[in-house]
C-alpha cells in the first residue's frame, strides 16, 4: 500500500539541546566542519547511515541518546560553543560593512541552487554557482535576499541499468524533513504569495526560508491545498514538464518572488532590496512585477521601466542561441492580457520587451537585457561571446561597445577543498581560501607534505569509489561473488583523471574514446599508467546524452580495463566534493567556446590538482603556460568529426608526453617538477577562482552602481525617473533628424607623422535637440583591411557654435598616437548622465560617407 501523504515528524528536543535545532536550520553547517564534527558525536552510527544529514540524524536518533546528551557536560560546553561561534558568524562585521554607499539589499533570484546534498535542488553548474554566490555573500556579509522555487522531487537521482543505460528516480522530498521553515505572518499564518491566471484560475505558493549562512533563502512551493491538481504540481520538479509548466514556474519565481521578498520583509524587518540581480533568464517576469508595483503607485510604464531597470543586474549563461529560454509570444499576451491582465501595465509593451527576430516569439534574454541597466556573462570570453550573440539588439554599434561586460566565476573554497588541505597549513589556511592576499604561503609547505596530503586525498577517492562501483554494480544487477575484483579496481598510487560534468553534447563526454585503443593503451601502460574516474547526468529529455554515458560504461564495462576507467553514478554535490579533491588532473574537453565559464576546474585547483583542458570558459582566461595544460583547438575546422579527432589526438599526446611523465617522474620519491605546478597553480590560481573574489567583482562593478542609479532615479518620489524616461522619449522621436553632415580634419600635412595631431570639425544636424542632448565623439584607431576600425578609442568633441538652424558644429584634437595604419571617424550618441554606456539606447548616427580622410598612413 502507498501512503496518500507523507511528512516528517521532528524530534523534540531536550531544552538543554535546543540550541542544536538552531545549528541544524542553518546551513553554515554545510561548509563548516567544525559543526559537522558536532552533529557525528551526537551519534556517529546514525550520522554515518544517514549520510550526515543532519535533519534526517535528529529525526532518527533516539530520546534515550538525546537523554544522555542532555547530561553531558562535555558535550554541552561544545555545543555551546558552537552555538556561540554560528551567532557571532552572523553578526559580526565582515567586508562588506566596510564599504561605504553600499546597496542596503540585494535580491538574487536564481530557478537552482546547489547549497549541500541534503537539499537537492540543483541541476548542475548553475545552481552550484548560485549557492556558492550566496555562502560567499554570507562569509563577506554582503545582504544578500535569495529567491527560488521548492521542488518536491529535486532533480532526479541517476542509476544505471545492466546495459549501461541512465534510469531516473526522483525522490519524494518533504519540507519538514530539510533543513527549512515556513515563512508566517504577523498573524502567526503561512504567508501565501497568489498569482492570477487566465480563466479566472490562480497559482498560489507558500514560502520556505532555507538559512545560509547570513543569507536567507526563500523557496516557493505551489504544493498547497488551495491550488487545483494543475497548479499544485508546479513545483514538481526541476527543469521538468512542457513548456507551459515552465512558464508556471518561471512565473512563480519571478512574479512570485517579488511578492515573496515583499512579505518576508515585512514580517522580518529586512531592508527592502535596493538592486535586483537576476542569475539566467528564468526569473525575469521580476522585472514585470516592479513594473507593476511602480504603476500601481502612479507611475507611467515608461518611467517604472527606467527606475526599474537601474536597479536591475542580469547576468547571461549561455553561449549559445538554442540554449536560451523562449515561449511562444501568444502564451505570454493569453497571461498578462485579456481577463488576467494588470491594469496599469499594457500587455503589448510586455510582448515588446521580449520580441526578438523571430516573430511571434517571446524570448527571455532579450526581456532580461531590456529590463537590465547591466549585464554581464560568466568569463571574458563568455562576454565577448555574448556581445556578438546579442549584438542585434543594439544596431549600429561595433561588438566592443555592446554593453555586456563579464564577471569571471569562482567557487566557495571551504565548500569545496578537502579537509587535509585545510588542516595542511594549520592555522594558515582555513583564513586564506576566503583572501585573496597571502598565498604565497603556500611555499613554505615542504614537497614531502604536499605530495603526502595529495596522496591522503587520492586513497580516499579510491577508496570511496570502490564502495560506490560495487554498489553500482549490484544495482545492475551483480552478485557479490562476482565482484571480487573491485577490491582492486584503481589504484592509490596512479595518476587519476576525473572528468565529471553534466552531459549535453558540447562537453564531449566521450572525446576520449575518439582512439579507444589508444586511450586503452594509455590505461594499461606498463611504467606510465593512468586511471580515470568519470560522473555525469543526462538531462532525462536527452536521449543523445544517454546514449553517450552508455558508451563510456560500455568501455569502461571491458574487462581488461574495468579497473582503471570507472564510471560513478548519481553525479552530485557530495560526489563532486570527493572527485575534485582526490584526482591528480581535472579534464575538460568543451567544444569552444561553448563552456560559459565551467566551475569544477576551479575547485580542482583549489585543491592542488592541475587542469588539463581546452581554452574555453575560465581556463581561455588563466591558463598561463604552468598551471596546467591547454589542449589544443581545432576552432576553424568546420567538420565535427574532424574536429573531435584532431582534439582527441592532442588530448592522448598530452597525457602521454607531458603529463604522465611529469607525474611518474621521481626524485627521492617526490615527483619534484609536479610538484612545482602544483604549488604554482594554489598561488597564482587560488586567489583568483575564489568565489569571494567574484562576490566583492559584483558589488563594486555591479551591486554598488546599480544602487547608486536607482537611488538617483527613486529620489524626489520618482522625479529623476520621470525626467529620464521623457528625455528618453524625446531623443527617441527625435533621433531620425540627428546627423553627422560635414566633417573637416586639419594639421595634417603631407607626411603625418607620430606625435602630430588632427584638428577635427564636425557639422551635426540636431534636428530637434539641444546640442547638451547627445555626445559627438572622434572615433579613432588603427583601421583593418576595409577601412573599419579596429577597436577605437573615442574621445568627446566639444560644442563650438550652435546655429539656429538646428545645426552645431563640435570640434577637439585627435593625437596620431600610434604607427601605421591610422583611420578616424565622427559618431552621435545620445548623451544623459543616467546613462550607463554609449550604446544603452541603441541610437547612433555616423556620416553616411566614410569621414575626409579616413585612412593615412603614419610614419
Ligand atoms: C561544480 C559542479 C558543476 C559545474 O561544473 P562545470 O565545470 O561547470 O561543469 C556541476 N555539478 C556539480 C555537482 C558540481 O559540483
Amino acid at each position: 500500500m502507498r501512503a496518500i501523504r507523507r511528512f516528517t515528524v521532528r524530534t523534540v528536543l531536550p531544552p538543554e539541546l535546543a540550541s542544536l535545532s538552531e545549528l541544524v536550520l542553518n546551513l553554515r553547517w554545510s561548509w563548516h566542519p567544525e559543526t559537522l564534527d558536532l552533529f557525528a558525536e551526537v551519534d556517529p552510527a546514525t550520522w554515518e547511515r544517514v549520510g550526515q544529514d543532519p535533519v534526517a540524524m535528529l529525526g532518527a536518533v533516539e530520546a534515550g541518546r538525546l537523554r544522555e546528551l542532555a547530561a553531558d557536560r562535555r558535550f554541552l560546553r561544545r555545543l555551546a560553543d558552537a552555538a556561540d561561534d554560528l551567532r557571532e558568524y552572523m553578526t559580526a562585521p565582515r567586508w562588506y560593512q566596510t564599504i561605504s554607499d553600499a546597496p542596503k539589499g540585494i535580491a538574487y533570484f536564481s530557478p537552482e541552487y546547489g547549497i549541500a546534498s541534503a537539499l537537492p535542488q540543483y541541476s548542475g553548474g548553475l545552481g552550484i554557482l548560485a549557492g556558492d554566490h550566496l555562502k560567499a555573500a554570507s562569509d563577506l556579509g554582503v545582504p544578500i535576499l535569495a529567491v527560488g522555487l521548492l521542488y518536491r522531487h529535486g532533480y532526479f537521482t541517476q542509476s544505471l541499468s545492466p546495459e549501461g543505460w541512465q534510469l531516473e528516480h526522483y525522490p519524494s522530498l518533504d519540507p519538514g524533513g530539510l533543513p527549512l521553515s515556513l515563512l508566517k505572518g504577523e498573524d502567526g499564518e503561512p504567508v501565501r504569495v497568489t498569482i492570477g491566471l487566465p480563466e479566472q484560475r490562480a497559482l498560489h505558493a507558500q514560502v520556505w526560508v532555507a538559512q545560509v549562512g547570513r543569507v536567507p533563502l526563500l523557496l516557493l512551493d505551489s504544493d498547497v491545498s488551495e491550488n487545483d491538481v494543475a497548479a499544485r504540481d508546479v513545483t514538481d520538479r526541476l527543469y521538468g514538464g512542457g513548456t507551459d509548466h515552465r512558464l508556471m514556474q518561471e512565473l512563480l519565481l519571478g512574479v512570485g518572488g517579488v511578492r515573496a521578498i515583499r512579505a518576508y520583509c515585512e514580517v522580518s524587518g529586512h531592508a527592502a532590496p535596493e538592486v535586483f540581480h537576476t542569475n539566467e533568464g528564468h526569473a525575469g517576469f521580476l522585472g514585470l512585477e516592479r513594473i507593476r508595483e511602480l504603476t500601481e503607485a502612479r507611475l507611467s510604464f515608461d518611467e517604472a521601466l527606467e527606475a526599474v531597470r537601474a536597479g536591475t543586474v542580469f547576468t547571461t549563461h549561455t553561449p549559445v542561441p538554442a540554449g536560451i529560454d523562449r515561449f511562444p509570444a501568444e502564451m505570454i499576451g493569453r497571461q498578462f492580457g485579456g481577463d488576467n491582465a494588470w491594469p496599469t501595465v499594457p500587455v503589448d509593451r510586455i510582448l515588446a520587451l521580449g520580441a526578438e527576430d523571430e516573430p511571434g516569439k517571446f524570448n527571455m534574454a532579450a526581456m532580461g537585457m531590456r529590463l537590465a541597466q547591466r549585464v554581464n556573462g560568466v568569463s571574458e570570453l563568455h562576454g565577448a561571446v555574448s556581445r556578438e550573440m546579442f549584438q542585434g539588439l543594439w544596431p549600429g554599434f561595433d561588438i566592443d561597445e555592446i554593453p555586456i561586460g563579464s564577471i569571471t566565476n569562482g567557487v566557495h573554497a571551504p565548500t569545496w577543498v578537502g579537509r587535509e588541505i585545510m588542516e595542511l597549513a594549520g592555522r594558515e589556511l582555513p583564513t586564506l581560501v576566503e583572501r585573496a592576499q597571502g598565498w604565497e604561503s603556500v611555499n613554505k609547505i615542504s614537497d614531502a607534505d604536499v605530495w603526502s596530503i595529495r596522496g591522503r586525498l587520492r586513497k580516499r577517492l579510491v577508496e570511496a569509489a570502490r564502495l560506490r562501483l560495487r554498489q553500482s554494480w549490484i544495482n545492475r544487477g551483480a552478485s557479490p561473488p562476482e565482484l571480487n575484483w573491485i577490491d582492486d579496481a584503481l589504484d592509490p598510487d596512479v595518476l587519476t583523471i576525473g572528468f565529471a560534468r553534466r552531459v549535453p553534447s558540447y562537453k564531449r563526454l566521450t572525446l576520449m574514446l575518439a582512439d579507444a585503443d589508444r586511450l586503452r593503451s594509455l590505461l594499461l601502460d606498463p611504467d606510465k599508467p593512468i586511471q580515470i574516474v568519470i560522473a555525469g547526468k543526462a538531462h532525462p529529455a536527452d536521449e543523445g546524452g544517454k546514449k553517450l554515458i552508455q558508451q563510456i560504461v560500455k568501455f569502461a564495462d571491458s574487462e581488461d580495463v574495468r579497473h582503471r576507467i570507472i564510471f560513478l553514478p548519481d553525479y552530485d554535490m557530495a560526489l563532486g566534493q570527493l572527485l575534485v579533491q582526490g584526482c591528480d588532473v581535472w579534464l575538460n574537453n568543451p567544444l569552444r567556446p561553448l563552456e560559459a565559464c565551467g566551475t569544477s576546474g576551479m575547485k580542482a585547483a583549489l585543491n592542488g590538482g592541475l587542469n588539463l583542458s581546452i581554452r574555453d570558459g575560465w581556463w581561455d582566461e588563466w591558463y598561463d603556460g604552468t598551471n596546467g595544460w591547454s589542449i589544443p583547438t581545432a576552432d576553424g575546422v568546420t567538420d565535427p568529426d574532424r574536429r573531435d579527432e584532431l582534439e582527441a589526438t592532442a588530448l592522448y599526446d598530452l597525457i602521454e608526453h607531458e603529463v604522465a611523465d611529469r607525474f611518474y617522474d621521481r626524485t627521492d620519491g617526490l615527483p619534484r617538477r609536479w610538484l612545482e605546478m602544483v604549488r604554482h597553480t594554489l598561488t597564482t590560481l587560488g586567489p583568483k577562482v575564489l568565489a569571494g573574489r567574484m562576490l566583492r567583482d559584483y558589488v563594486v562593478d555591479l551591486y554598488a552602481p546599480a544602487a547608486r542609479s536607482a537611488r538617483v532615479l527613486s529620489s524626489d518620489t520618482y522625479e529623476q525617473a520621470k525626467s529620464f524616461a521623457s528625455w528618453k522619449l524625446r531623443v527617441g522621436r527625435a533621433w531620425p533628424g540627428v546627423r553627422v553632415e560635414h566633417v573637416e580634419a586639419s594639421g595634417l600635412g603631407d607626411t603625418p607623422e607620430l606625435g602630430a595631431s588632427l584638428e577635427l570639425k564636425a557639422t551635426i544636424a540636431l534636428g530637434e535637440l539641444e546640442p547638451g542632448d547627445v555626445r559627438v565623439q572622434a572615433a579613432y584607431g588603427r583601421v583593418g583591411l576595409h577601412d573599419d576600425l579596429v577597436t577605437p578609442t573615442y574621445s568627446d568633441l566639444a560644442v563650438e557654435a550652435d546655429g539656429d538652424d538646428g545645426r552645431a558644429v563640435f570640434s577637439g584634437v585627435v593625437p596620431l598616437d600610434r604607427t601605421g595604419s591610422f583611420g578616424y571617424t565622427v559618431r552621435v550618441v545620445p548623451n544623459h548622465p543616467l546613462v550607463a554606456s554609449a550604446s544603452e539606447l541603441g541610437l547612433i548616427a555616423v556620416p553616411e560617407e566614410p569621414a575626409g580622410m579616413t585612412n593615412g598612413t603614419l610614419r
